[in-house]
Protein backbone atom coordinates (compact mmCIF):
# COMPACT_ATOMS: atom_id res chain seq x y z
CA UNK A 1 0.00 0.00 0.00
CA UNK A 2 1.60 3.71 -0.42
CA UNK A 3 0.74 6.53 1.64
CA UNK A 4 -2.17 7.53 0.14
CA UNK A 5 -3.65 3.67 0.40
CA UNK A 6 -2.93 3.70 4.03
CA UNK A 7 -4.47 7.35 4.67
CA UNK A 8 -7.43 6.07 3.02
CA UNK A 9 -7.55 2.88 4.81
CA UNK A 10 -7.45 4.52 8.00
CA UNK A 11 -10.14 6.86 7.20
CA UNK A 12 -12.49 3.33 6.20
CA UNK A 13 -11.63 1.63 9.69
CA UNK A 14 -12.67 5.34 11.63
CA UNK A 15 -15.68 6.00 9.69
CA UNK A 16 -16.85 3.32 7.62
CA UNK A 17 -16.74 2.42 3.67
CA UNK A 18 -16.66 5.34 1.15
CA UNK A 19 -18.40 6.15 -2.07
CA UNK A 20 -16.62 5.32 -5.50
CA UNK A 21 -17.04 9.34 -5.57
CA UNK A 22 -14.98 10.28 -2.70
CA UNK A 23 -12.38 7.81 -3.28
CA UNK A 24 -12.10 9.04 -6.72
CA UNK A 25 -12.05 12.67 -4.99
CA UNK A 26 -9.42 11.55 -2.61
CA UNK A 27 -7.16 9.63 -5.30
CA UNK A 28 -7.02 12.91 -7.50
CA UNK A 29 -6.92 16.02 -5.61
CA UNK A 30 -5.74 14.93 -1.63
CA UNK A 31 -3.98 18.34 -0.71
CA UNK A 32 -0.93 16.25 -0.65
CA UNK A 33 -1.21 12.73 -2.30
CA UNK A 34 -3.73 13.72 -4.91
CA UNK A 35 -3.27 12.57 -8.36
CA UNK A 36 -3.71 15.79 -10.01
CA UNK A 37 -2.04 17.35 -6.55
CA UNK A 38 1.44 16.18 -6.79
CA UNK A 39 2.35 16.12 -10.95
CA UNK A 40 1.72 16.72 -14.18
CA UNK A 41 0.05 13.81 -15.93
CA UNK A 42 0.35 15.01 -19.62
CA UNK A 43 2.06 13.75 -22.89
CA UNK A 44 4.00 11.45 -23.69
CA UNK A 45 6.25 10.97 -20.70
CA UNK A 46 2.85 11.50 -18.50
CA UNK A 47 0.07 8.98 -18.13
CA UNK A 48 -2.05 10.39 -20.92
CA UNK A 49 -2.43 12.45 -23.83
CA UNK A 50 -4.90 14.87 -24.67
CA UNK A 51 -6.42 16.76 -27.89
CA UNK A 52 -4.60 20.07 -27.59
CA UNK A 53 -1.12 18.08 -26.34
CA UNK A 54 -1.78 16.23 -29.99
CA UNK A 55 -2.28 19.20 -31.86
CA UNK A 56 -1.99 22.51 -31.94
CA UNK A 57 -5.08 22.99 -34.73
CA UNK A 58 -7.43 22.11 -31.84
CA UNK A 59 -7.21 24.82 -29.28
CA UNK A 60 -6.57 27.05 -33.16
CA UNK A 61 -10.50 25.74 -34.17
CA UNK A 62 -11.60 26.28 -30.50
CA UNK A 63 -10.00 29.77 -30.73
CA UNK A 64 -12.26 30.89 -33.77
CA UNK A 65 -15.21 29.25 -32.34
CA UNK A 66 -15.17 31.52 -29.61
CA UNK A 67 -14.13 34.69 -31.70
CA UNK A 68 -17.39 33.57 -33.77
CA UNK A 69 -19.43 33.37 -30.46
CA UNK A 70 -18.41 36.29 -29.10
CA UNK A 71 -19.26 38.27 -32.45
CA UNK A 72 -22.79 36.98 -32.21
CA UNK A 73 -22.54 38.50 -28.58
CA UNK A 74 -22.66 41.60 -29.75
CA UNK A 75 -18.54 41.68 -29.85
CA UNK A 76 -18.72 43.29 -25.86
CA UNK A 77 -15.99 45.29 -24.47
CA UNK A 78 -15.33 43.05 -21.70
CA UNK A 79 -15.99 39.39 -21.06
CA UNK A 80 -14.34 36.42 -19.29
CA UNK A 81 -12.44 33.68 -21.46
CA UNK A 82 -12.77 30.87 -18.98
CA UNK A 83 -11.33 27.46 -19.39
CA UNK A 84 -11.99 24.51 -16.69
CA UNK A 85 -9.30 22.00 -16.03
CA UNK A 86 -6.67 23.98 -18.57
CA UNK A 87 -3.67 21.19 -18.14
CA UNK A 88 -0.51 23.25 -19.01
CA UNK A 89 -2.76 25.44 -20.92
CA UNK A 90 -1.57 24.61 -24.30
CA UNK A 91 -5.25 24.37 -25.82
CA UNK A 92 -5.83 28.33 -24.25
CA UNK A 93 -2.33 29.56 -26.06
CA UNK A 94 -3.09 28.17 -29.23
CA UNK A 95 -6.70 29.62 -29.10
CA UNK A 96 -5.51 32.99 -27.89
CA UNK A 97 -3.31 32.50 -30.76
CA UNK A 98 -5.53 31.94 -33.42
CA UNK A 99 -8.03 34.29 -32.23
CA UNK A 100 -5.26 37.41 -32.24
CA UNK A 101 -6.31 37.84 -35.91
CA UNK A 102 -8.99 39.50 -33.87
CA UNK A 103 -7.05 41.75 -31.75
CA UNK A 104 -10.52 43.23 -29.99
CA UNK A 105 -11.39 40.05 -29.03
CA UNK A 106 -7.74 39.67 -26.95
CA UNK A 107 -8.30 42.89 -25.35
CA UNK A 108 -11.99 42.15 -23.89
CA UNK A 109 -11.34 38.64 -22.18
CA UNK A 110 -9.91 38.22 -19.08
CA UNK A 111 -8.49 34.91 -19.29
CA UNK A 112 -9.80 32.85 -16.23
CA UNK A 113 -8.59 29.62 -15.37
CA UNK A 114 -10.28 27.07 -12.93
CA UNK A 115 -7.73 24.52 -11.92
CA UNK A 116 -6.90 22.92 -8.90
CA UNK A 117 -3.00 21.53 -9.36
CA UNK A 118 -0.64 23.50 -8.19
CA UNK A 119 1.67 21.95 -10.62
CA UNK A 120 -0.41 22.50 -13.97
CA UNK A 121 -1.62 26.05 -12.57
CA UNK A 122 2.27 27.09 -12.31
CA UNK A 123 2.76 25.74 -16.18
CA UNK A 124 -0.04 27.89 -16.84
CA UNK A 125 1.42 30.61 -15.57
CA UNK A 126 4.34 30.35 -17.79
CA UNK A 127 2.81 29.28 -20.86
CA UNK A 128 0.05 32.41 -20.72
CA UNK A 129 2.17 34.83 -19.27
CA UNK A 130 1.33 37.35 -21.60
CA UNK A 131 -2.05 37.59 -21.29
CA UNK A 132 -2.37 37.94 -17.01
CA UNK A 133 -4.80 35.20 -16.39
CA UNK A 134 -6.10 34.73 -13.03
CA UNK A 135 -7.30 31.78 -11.23
CA UNK A 136 -10.40 30.94 -9.77
CA UNK A 137 -11.42 27.63 -7.66
CA UNK A 138 -14.75 27.62 -8.57
CA UNK A 139 -17.05 29.37 -11.51
CA UNK A 140 -19.12 31.18 -8.56
CA UNK A 141 -15.58 33.36 -7.64
CA UNK A 142 -15.24 34.23 -11.83
CA UNK A 143 -15.35 37.82 -12.14
CA UNK A 144 -18.73 39.69 -13.05
CA UNK A 145 -19.69 39.85 -17.07
CA UNK A 146 -20.58 37.47 -19.71
CA UNK A 147 -18.79 34.50 -20.32
CA UNK A 148 -17.16 32.05 -22.97
CA UNK A 149 -15.93 29.00 -21.13
CA UNK A 150 -14.08 25.97 -22.57
CA UNK A 151 -13.83 22.83 -20.45
CA UNK A 152 -11.62 19.90 -22.48
CA UNK A 153 -11.61 16.24 -20.61
CA UNK A 154 -12.34 17.79 -17.53
CA UNK A 155 -15.82 16.95 -16.54
CA UNK A 156 -14.40 12.95 -17.08
CA UNK A 157 -11.99 13.92 -13.82
CA UNK A 158 -14.87 14.84 -11.59
CA UNK A 159 -15.83 12.32 -9.04
CA UNK A 160 -18.42 9.53 -9.79
CA UNK A 161 -20.71 7.22 -7.71
CA UNK A 162 -21.29 3.69 -8.90
CA UNK A 163 -24.61 2.23 -8.64
CA UNK A 164 -25.40 -1.69 -9.08
CA UNK A 165 -28.62 -3.52 -9.23
CA UNK A 166 -29.58 -5.93 -7.14
CA UNK A 167 -32.98 -8.03 -6.12
CA UNK A 168 -33.61 -5.44 -3.57
CA UNK A 169 -33.12 -2.63 -6.10
CA UNK A 170 -30.23 -0.46 -6.38
CA UNK A 171 -26.76 -0.55 -3.86
CA UNK A 172 -24.07 2.01 -3.75
CA UNK A 173 -20.78 0.34 -4.89
CA UNK A 174 -18.06 1.41 -1.72
CA UNK A 175 -14.49 1.33 -1.01
CA UNK A 176 -14.17 -0.32 1.77
CA UNK A 177 -10.70 -2.68 3.64
CA UNK A 178 -10.12 -6.18 4.56
CA UNK A 179 -6.17 -7.21 5.71
CA UNK A 180 -5.65 -7.36 2.00
CA UNK A 181 -6.28 -3.82 1.64
CA UNK A 182 -8.60 -1.70 -0.31
CA UNK A 183 -12.03 -3.53 -1.87
CA UNK A 184 -15.14 -3.02 -3.33
CA UNK A 185 -18.56 -3.52 -1.34
CA UNK A 186 -21.83 -2.72 -1.22
CA UNK A 187 -24.40 -0.50 0.85
CA UNK A 188 -26.42 -2.67 3.01
CA UNK A 189 -29.75 -0.37 2.10
CA UNK A 190 -30.08 2.67 -0.72
CA UNK A 191 -28.55 5.74 -0.71
CA UNK A 192 -29.50 8.77 -1.67
CA UNK A 193 -27.24 8.74 -4.68
CA UNK A 194 -29.73 5.88 -5.97
CA UNK A 195 -32.55 9.63 -7.02
CA UNK A 196 -29.53 10.82 -8.98
CA UNK A 197 -29.64 7.73 -11.53
CA UNK A 198 -30.64 8.64 -14.96
CA UNK A 199 -34.68 7.77 -15.71
CA UNK A 200 -33.41 5.98 -18.50
CA UNK A 201 -31.35 3.30 -16.03
CA UNK A 202 -33.21 3.41 -12.85
CA UNK A 203 -36.07 0.94 -14.25
CA UNK A 204 -33.23 -1.49 -15.70
CA UNK A 205 -33.74 -4.76 -13.40
CA UNK A 206 -31.15 -6.45 -14.57
CA UNK A 207 -28.83 -7.47 -11.48
CA UNK A 208 -25.73 -6.32 -11.94
CA UNK A 209 -26.06 -3.38 -14.00
CA UNK A 210 -24.29 0.01 -13.19
CA UNK A 211 -25.02 3.16 -13.18
CA UNK A 212 -22.51 5.97 -12.68
CA UNK A 213 -23.48 9.69 -11.53
CA UNK A 214 -21.73 12.48 -11.47
CA UNK A 215 -23.11 14.94 -8.92
CA UNK A 216 -20.04 17.52 -9.40
CA UNK A 217 -20.71 17.71 -13.23
CA UNK A 218 -24.10 17.94 -13.19
CA UNK A 219 -23.71 20.49 -10.51
CA UNK A 220 -20.75 22.32 -12.97
CA UNK A 221 -23.29 21.69 -16.05
CA UNK A 222 -25.96 23.89 -14.30
CA UNK A 223 -24.01 26.47 -12.94
CA UNK A 224 -22.65 27.57 -16.21
CA UNK A 225 -26.23 27.17 -17.68
CA UNK A 226 -27.48 29.91 -14.81
CA UNK A 227 -24.31 31.80 -15.12
CA UNK A 228 -25.06 32.52 -19.00
CA UNK A 229 -28.84 33.00 -18.34
CA UNK A 230 -27.72 35.81 -16.07
CA UNK A 231 -25.08 37.37 -17.62
CA UNK A 232 -24.55 35.92 -21.46
CA UNK A 233 -22.08 33.99 -23.48
CA UNK A 234 -21.88 30.13 -24.21
CA UNK A 235 -19.87 26.98 -22.98
CA UNK A 236 -18.09 24.76 -25.19
CA UNK A 237 -17.69 21.32 -23.24
CA UNK A 238 -15.75 18.36 -24.99
CA UNK A 239 -15.14 15.25 -23.15
CA UNK A 240 -15.54 11.43 -23.63
CA UNK A 241 -18.54 9.81 -23.26
CA UNK A 242 -21.95 9.12 -24.81
CA UNK A 243 -25.19 11.01 -26.08
CA UNK A 244 -27.99 8.83 -24.19
CA UNK A 245 -27.58 7.52 -21.07
CA UNK A 246 -27.04 4.30 -20.44
CA UNK A 247 -25.89 1.35 -18.00
CA UNK A 248 -22.34 0.61 -17.53
CA UNK A 249 -19.26 0.96 -16.11
CA UNK A 250 -16.67 3.34 -17.55
CA UNK A 251 -14.51 4.37 -14.37
CA UNK A 252 -11.21 3.48 -15.32
CA UNK A 253 -7.42 4.20 -13.92
CA UNK A 254 -4.96 4.92 -16.35
CA UNK A 255 -1.23 5.24 -15.53
CA UNK A 256 1.95 5.36 -18.44
CA UNK A 257 -1.23 4.97 -20.95
CA UNK A 258 -1.71 1.31 -19.91
CA UNK A 259 -5.06 0.71 -17.84
CA UNK A 260 -4.46 -0.01 -14.21
CA UNK A 261 -6.43 -1.49 -11.29
CA UNK A 262 -8.66 0.84 -10.05
CA UNK A 263 -8.02 0.46 -5.82
CA UNK A 264 -4.13 -0.37 -6.54
CA UNK A 265 -2.01 3.20 -5.51
CA UNK A 266 -3.85 5.67 -5.38
CA UNK A 267 -2.97 9.02 -6.74
CA UNK A 268 -0.72 7.52 -8.85
CA UNK A 269 -3.14 6.68 -11.66
CA UNK A 270 -5.52 9.00 -13.49
CA UNK A 271 -8.92 7.78 -12.61
CA UNK A 272 -12.42 9.24 -14.97
CA UNK A 273 -15.46 8.05 -16.22
CA UNK A 274 -17.24 8.31 -19.76
CA UNK A 275 -19.32 11.80 -19.38
CA UNK A 276 -23.42 11.41 -19.49
CA UNK A 277 -24.08 14.24 -22.08
CA UNK A 278 -27.88 13.43 -21.64
CA UNK A 279 -27.58 13.95 -18.10
CA UNK A 280 -25.37 17.09 -18.96
CA UNK A 281 -28.14 18.39 -21.19
CA UNK A 282 -31.29 17.63 -18.29
CA UNK A 283 -28.89 19.86 -15.83
CA UNK A 284 -28.48 23.13 -17.63
CA UNK A 285 -31.66 22.85 -20.36
CA UNK A 286 -34.32 25.17 -18.21
CA UNK A 287 -31.69 27.58 -17.88
CA UNK A 288 -29.84 27.34 -21.67
CA UNK A 289 -30.22 26.05 -24.94
CA UNK A 290 -28.62 22.86 -25.59
CA UNK A 291 -26.75 22.04 -28.91
CA UNK A 292 -25.55 18.60 -29.39
CA UNK A 293 -23.83 16.57 -28.47
CA UNK A 294 -21.70 16.17 -32.01
CA UNK A 295 -19.06 14.43 -32.83
CA UNK A 296 -15.33 15.87 -31.99
CA UNK A 297 -14.75 14.66 -35.42
CA UNK A 298 -18.34 16.44 -37.29
CA UNK A 299 -17.44 19.46 -35.14
CA UNK A 300 -13.67 19.61 -36.16
CA UNK A 301 -14.61 19.10 -39.54
CA UNK A 302 -17.38 22.14 -39.73
CA UNK A 303 -14.96 24.16 -38.13
CA UNK A 304 -12.46 24.01 -40.94
CA UNK A 305 -9.82 21.21 -39.40
CA UNK A 306 -8.94 20.33 -43.41
CA UNK A 307 -8.17 23.80 -44.37
CA UNK A 308 -6.78 24.49 -41.53
CA UNK A 309 -4.18 21.35 -41.89
CA UNK A 310 -3.33 21.91 -45.31
CA UNK A 311 -2.47 25.61 -44.88
CA UNK A 312 -0.19 24.37 -41.71
CA UNK A 313 1.27 21.54 -44.16
CA UNK A 314 2.07 23.81 -47.17
CA UNK A 315 5.09 25.63 -45.00
CA UNK A 316 5.71 22.43 -43.14
CA UNK A 317 8.79 19.99 -44.17
CA UNK A 318 8.05 16.37 -45.23
CA UNK A 319 8.57 15.34 -41.64
CA UNK A 320 5.88 17.78 -40.31
CA UNK A 321 3.51 17.28 -42.74
CA UNK A 322 3.39 13.92 -41.33
CA UNK A 323 3.13 14.98 -38.31
CA UNK A 324 0.74 17.26 -38.26
CA UNK A 325 -1.98 14.95 -40.84
CA UNK A 326 -1.59 12.16 -38.48
CA UNK A 327 -2.38 14.41 -34.97
CA UNK A 328 -5.44 15.55 -36.96
CA UNK A 329 -6.35 11.90 -38.09
CA UNK A 330 -6.14 11.30 -34.48
CA UNK A 331 -8.53 13.49 -33.47
CA UNK A 332 -11.70 13.24 -35.96
CA UNK A 333 -10.84 9.71 -36.81
CA UNK A 334 -13.68 7.62 -36.10
CA UNK A 335 -12.11 4.69 -34.76
CA UNK A 336 -9.43 6.79 -32.81
CA UNK A 337 -11.00 10.23 -30.76
CA UNK A 338 -13.37 11.27 -33.49
CA UNK A 339 -16.56 9.19 -32.39
CA UNK A 340 -15.84 8.81 -28.21
CA UNK A 341 -15.19 12.11 -27.86
CA UNK A 342 -18.78 15.03 -28.29
CA UNK A 343 -19.03 18.50 -27.96
CA UNK A 344 -21.97 19.97 -26.08
CA UNK A 345 -22.71 23.51 -26.30
CA UNK A 346 -24.71 25.71 -24.10
CA UNK A 347 -25.84 29.15 -24.66
CA UNK A 348 -28.41 31.80 -23.69
CA UNK A 349 -32.15 31.00 -25.01
CA UNK A 350 -32.88 32.81 -28.35
CA UNK A 351 -29.11 33.49 -29.52
CA UNK A 352 -27.45 32.24 -32.79
CA UNK A 353 -26.80 29.30 -33.78
CA UNK A 354 -23.03 28.40 -32.78
CA UNK A 355 -20.31 27.44 -35.19
CA UNK A 356 -20.21 23.52 -35.76
CA UNK A 357 -23.38 22.80 -35.05
CA UNK A 358 -25.14 23.17 -38.16
CA UNK A 359 -27.46 20.54 -39.00
N1 LIG B 1 -7.93 20.37 -20.54
C1 LIG B 1 -6.56 19.88 -20.47
C2 LIG B 1 -6.30 18.97 -19.26
C3 LIG B 1 -7.20 17.80 -19.06
S1 LIG B 1 -6.76 16.88 -17.61
C4 LIG B 1 -6.19 19.20 -21.76
O1 LIG B 1 -7.09 18.94 -22.56
O2 LIG B 1 -5.01 18.92 -21.96
C5 LIG B 1 -7.92 17.48 -16.39
C6 LIG B 1 -7.66 18.89 -15.93
O3 LIG B 1 -8.66 19.22 -14.95
C7 LIG B 1 -6.33 19.13 -15.25
O4 LIG B 1 -5.91 20.44 -15.52
C8 LIG B 1 -6.69 18.94 -13.78
O5 LIG B 1 -5.74 19.44 -12.91
C9 LIG B 1 -8.03 19.64 -13.73
N2 LIG B 1 -8.92 19.25 -12.64
C10 LIG B 1 -9.26 17.98 -12.28
N3 LIG B 1 -10.14 17.99 -11.25
C11 LIG B 1 -10.38 19.31 -10.98
C12 LIG B 1 -11.20 19.99 -10.03
N4 LIG B 1 -11.96 19.31 -9.18
N5 LIG B 1 -11.21 21.35 -10.04
C13 LIG B 1 -10.44 22.05 -10.91
N6 LIG B 1 -9.63 21.45 -11.82
C14 LIG B 1 -9.60 20.10 -11.86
Amino acid sequence: MNELARLIARRIAMTGPMTVADYMATALTHPEHGYYTSRDPLGRDGDFITAPEISQVFGELIGIWCVTVWQQMGSPKHFNLVELGPGRGTLMADALRAASQAPAFVDAAEVVLIETSPVLRASQAERLSAFDPVWCDSLDTVPDGPVLAIANEFLDALPAHQLVRTGAGWRERLVGRDENGLRFMLSAGETPTAALVAPEIRNDTRTGAIAEVQPMALRVAAALAERIAQDGGAALIVDYGHAESAAGETLQAVRDHEPHDVLDAPGEADLTVHVDFAALTRAAADKATIRGPVTQGAFLRRMGIALRAESLIKGATAEQAESIASGVERLIGPDQMGSLFKVLCLSGHGTPQPPGFED
